[in-house]
Formats: C-alpha cells, structure tokens, sequence
C-alpha cells in the first residue's frame, strides 16, 4: 500500500485567502500544500481588481484609527455579525500588510471613496493594491495563473492597470498615449509573445497573486492543480485528513495541524444559489471563473457539522452577458458597475421605473435589485437606458466610446438581442417590451435633474462615491446628464455576483464552529469560504479580498501557535 502523503497544512483553494495563509504558514516553518481543483492557479482572486481594503493600513502616514474604522462598521452593517471577528479583522488587517511588506511585497496605497462615504467614520484612503508585476517571475508556472478578468484589459486583450484603465474608458486626460503605451509595450515583447500570447505585465489581481506565488515557489511550496476537494476526514473528533481527487483518482492526504478551507463561495452551484439565496440569480451571470467555486468544500464542512452564516448573500455586482464567438461564459460577462452610473443614462425595472441610485456601489445596486424583484417581480434583469451622447463618451455594455467603436463595428448578432436602438425613447420602449409612457415619464425627470443636478428620488451623484463615476465635464452634477440625444439604446442588466458572501462560520482566530459554537479541532476556513466578517455589507473597494488574506493570515498563526512554531 503507498504511503500517505503528510503535510502540516492542506490549504484547500490557491486564491487569496489560500495563496495567503500557505505563505504565512511556510514563513512559519509549517509544511504546507495547496490542493486546486482547476487547471490553473489564482482563482477568482487572480482574475480580480486586487484591491484590498484594509482600515487603518499605514503604509503612508494617515490619521485613520481602529475606532473610527469600527464607527464606520457599526453605522453600516445592518444583521447581527461576530463582534469579536469584526474587531479581529480591523485589529490584524494592518498587521497582514506589513507581513507582506516585510517579504518585499509591493504594496501601495490606491484612493477609493469607502462605498457608503455619507456613513460617519467614512474615509477615501483605505483602499490597498499591489504594483504590476512581471509574470516571467514566476518561470514555468507562468502561464499557469489564472489571467485577469477580460474585461479589465485593453480591447480584450492587453492588461492595463488601474489608472489606464479609469483614463481609458472615460476618455480622461492622458487616455490616448496611456492607449498606444498599451500596445507598444505588448507588441514589442516579442520574447514573451512567443512563450504565449499572454501579456506578462500582470496587473490587478494577477499583480497581487504574483508576487505572492513568487514567494510561495521559492519556499518551494506546491499548488496542486487539478485536484479537487472531496471530503474531510474526520479521527478521534479532530479533522485529520482530506480525501480528494486526481484527474479521477481519489486518495486521502493527512494534515498533521490542520486543513484551511479557502475554496471560494458557491456562486457557480444552482442548487445551493437556490436554497440559499432571496433571488437565487442564474450561475452564468456571476462574474467568476465558471469551472472554480461550486460549494464542495462548504458541503464538507456542513457535513461534519460546521455551522454556517450569511449564505443568503452574495456580494453583488450588475452583470451584462454579451454573447461573443469563441468565448467562455467567463469572458463574455461584462460588469456594469462602471457603466451604470455615468451621466445621460437611467437604470428602470421592467415597468419603466427607477429603483436606485445607480452611481452607488455594484453590491449595494444588486441588493437594490434583489429588493425590487421581491417587491415588483419586474427587475432581474433590469435595463440601462442611455442616449448617442453616453454612447459617444463612455463604455456601453462592454463596447467602447465611439471613436474606437462605432456602432457599425458592433457584429449585427448583437442587435436586438444584447444591444438595442431606437430614434425615440417610445420605439426604444416598445422594443425592450418597457411600458413607453413609463419609461417617457422616467426620462423627462431625469432631465429634469440633469438641468437642477440635483436627484430628488435617489440622491444620485449627491456623494463622493458617486462622483467617482461621473464625469466632471458634465455639470452641475457630473453623474446627471440629460437623456435627449437620438439615437437612444438599451442593454440589459442581469443581477450578477464577484462570489458569495455567506459561508462556514468562522470565529475570529478563523476556525470553524460547530452547530453549538465550539471550534471544529484542525479545521479552519478563510474567504469566501466562510461568512464574511461584514455581514450583509461591502464596505469599500477590497472588501473580499481585505478579509480572505487577512483570515488566512490568522489562520496560519493560530496553527503555528498550537503547533508550537513562531516567527
Ligand atoms: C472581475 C472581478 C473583480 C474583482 N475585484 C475585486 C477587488 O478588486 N477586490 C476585492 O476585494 N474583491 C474583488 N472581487 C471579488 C474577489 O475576487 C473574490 O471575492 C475573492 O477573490 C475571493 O477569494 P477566495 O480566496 O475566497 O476565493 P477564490 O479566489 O475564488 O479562490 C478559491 C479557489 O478554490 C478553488 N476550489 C473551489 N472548490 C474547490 C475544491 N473542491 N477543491 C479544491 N479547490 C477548490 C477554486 O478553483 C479557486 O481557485 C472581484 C471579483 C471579480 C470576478
């Protein structure tokens, strides 16, 4: 019979919350390995923003503090939530950070508006992304990361960071030379281009999960692709072992210490989004990779007893689907978040009517639509009306402005079935099946609001979050302009997700409860894998990824401390 293979710590997952806690845990002299279920490493978190939001962070000298982070919190979560883990995170998230300066992890701050900045204990400095990174760095496994979310790069194709991205689609000062810069620096890389196609300038999530994995390899931990999570193995009340599968073949890998469950949500399981969530949604228009988070490693747990918290959640995101030729379901979802609340546009349900303000954060416009489902039945998907004005200056479900895209380079496919056009907001109407009078009425308000700036029903571009988003050409409000240009268009606007919120319930030392509250021995969860430390709320740019390291973080030290091994 063949040996059993023994590690410390099996982290399940190589995303953040997993990438995190194995490099905490190997810094700390634990052996560890990394189980994945797809072909590539990364996971969601790869595919992401990368932005983190870490309170009170310090990497540049602020005034920021654990009270005024927690004033914010208070103000803002609205369900009952673990105080002690709440507190934890506010506590280590600093402490996290440093860690990953301390291994020359390049870490800079990012200014974003904390998504509900009218709340007290609100800042606009909060928010922590990772420099770009070289993907060459990371030698054979190269290529191996998942890419960046499509959407993210330049025409499909070409990575660009954040503020290329922000000049880019907003035509803002700059955007033109950030542009060719773009493509120069791509096809002059002849030496990468021949390893892959892939751009080796990661940016994002990939320039977070980079660095990271560089450190990972170089300690010589393995991430083991295609192995997928199957059970926990349970021996004298104490999780010992996780059963798992190997391009068909199963066998059990022991864990000396612990298993650290950082498998994501379960967003791509249809059966779990329908028992557990208000407005399940359909799986397809979550904005995550298709063939990762199915909720194996939660079912798992639930199993062997773990509780569970908030899994009637998600952390929402206005998704449009633009069926494209050749592309998976992952490349074709378009995330509306930044299309949404930009001026000579309006968001209506299916009777022709507003239901938010729509320059507000993507999670707090998906929970508005799941409220308005329950109580109209008519949103889910809901639509973006905007005028030839908004098509001429800003992204429009996934399509350029239109000096780099013009209308008659949109394939005739998309006509009348992802995209639609008309000359007058009634034939518009009448095309989408939106009451004409409604929708009429809705659209003489807000150019009515466009002429006062000032948005009466929903308060929209009445904050700083909202201005972000805006365009400061357009006055007084920049995120109101009027809708009165011909021709007027409409896509529609599916409530999709970035992942789950709820998951296993994790105390604040990141281990998992039973169904009376006792830790679970060796069994820990971080991420989406557990019920986020926030509750029903997305507090800022980062908010998933800010707790996933952060848990991970507390995990590994928590394990090192039982196992009697510090830094
Ligand atoms: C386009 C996009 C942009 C985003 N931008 C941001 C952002 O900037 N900031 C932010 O905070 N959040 C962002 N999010 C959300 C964020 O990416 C996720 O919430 C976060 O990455 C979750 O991290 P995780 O480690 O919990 O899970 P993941 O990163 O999803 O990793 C989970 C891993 O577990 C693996 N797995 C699943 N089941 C099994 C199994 N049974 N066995 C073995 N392995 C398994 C999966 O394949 C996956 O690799 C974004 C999401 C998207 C889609």
């Amino acid at each position: 019979m063949a040996t059993k293979e023994v590690y410390d710590v099996v982290v399940v997952g190589s995303g953040a919350a997993g990438a995190m806690t194995a490099l905490r845990a190997s810094q700390l002299g634990l052996s560890v390995l990394i189980v994945e279920k797809a072909h590539k490493y990364g996971g969601t978190s790869a595919t992401s923003g990368g932005v983190m939001w870490i309170p009170n962070h310090q990497l540049e000298p602020n005034d920021d503090s654990r009270e005024q982070a927690l004033e914010y919190l208070d103000t803002l979560i609205e369900v009952p939530v673990q105080r002690d883990r709440l507190e934890r995170y506010i506590d280590e998230a600093p402490e996290m950070v440093r860690f990953l300066k301390s291994l020359g992890v390049p870490l800079v701050p990012s200014a974003w508006t904390d998504y509900f900045p009218h709340l007290p204990g609100a800042r606009a400095d909060r928010s922590i992304v990772c420099d770009t990174f070289d993907g060459r760095e990371l030698g054979s496994m190269f290529t191996l990361m998942r890419e960046q979310y499509t959407r993210f790069k330049l025409l499909n194709r070409y990575a660009m960071d954040l503020p290329e991205f922000f000049a880019i689609s907003t035509r803002g000062p700059g955007w033109i030379k950030a542009f060719l810069k773009i493509l120069w620096r791509y096809w002059t890389d002849l030496g990468s281009r021949i390893i892959s196609g892939r751009d080796r300038r990661f940016t994002s999530g990939a320039a977070l999960m980079g660095p990271i994995y560089k450190r990972l390899f170089d300690r010589g931990v393995e991430v083991r692709l295609d192995t997928r999570l199957d059970e926990l193995l349970v021996e004298d009340g104490k999780v010992s072992a996780v059963k798992v599968s190997h391009f068909g073949r199963g066998y059990e890998i022991e864990a000396r210490h612990a298993v650290v469950l950082c498998a994501g949500g379960f967003e791509w399981n249809q059966e779990l989004r329908d028992r557990f969530l208000p407005v399940p949604g359909l799986t397809r228009y979550s904005s995550s990779p298709e063939d990762a988070n199915r909720g194996e490693a939660l079912m798992a747990g639930m199993k062997i007893g773990a509780a569970t918290e908030h899994t009637d959640d998600a952390w929402w995101i206005p998704t449009m689907h633009m069926p494209m030729p050749r592309a998976s379901n992952f490349e074709e979802i378009h995330q509306a978040a930044f299309d949404v609340g930009r001026p000579h546009s309006v968001c209506v349900n299916r009777n022709g009517v507003r239901f938010v303000d729509e320059a507000c954060g993507y999670d707090e416009f998906g929970e508005a639509m799941v409220a308005d489902q329950l109580k109209t039945g008519a949103n889910t998907p809901c639509w973006l009306v905007f005028d030839a004005e908004f098509r001429a200056n800003y992204t429009a479900g996934g399509f350029m402005p239109t000096i780099i895209m013009p209308d008659f380079l949109i394939p005739p496919d998309r006509w009348n079935h992802y995209i639609f056009k008309a000359q007058t907001v009634a034939a518009l109407a009448a095309k989408i099946g939106v009451p004409a009078d409604a929708l009429q009425k809705t659209v003489i308000a807000m150019n009515e609001y466009a002429a006062s700036g000032e948005d009466p029903e929903f308060g929209r571009g009445g904050n700083d979050y909202d201005r972000m988003f805006g365009d400061p050409a357009v006055t007084p409000n920049p995120c109101l302009g009027s809708i009165a240009r011909a021709p007027f268009y409409a896509v529609p606007v599916n409530l999709g997700d970035l992942g789950t919120k709820g998951g296993l319930k994790a105390d604040a030392s990141a281990r998992v409860l039973d169904e009376s509250g006792e830790p679970i021995p060796n069994l820990y969860a971080a991420g989406n894998n557990s019920g986020s430390p926030f509750g029903n709320r997305y507090p800022g740019a980062g908010g998933t990824i800010g707790p996933a390291m952060t848990f991970g973080y507390i995990a590994a030290n928590d394990i090192a401390a039982r196992a009697g091994r510090t830094s």
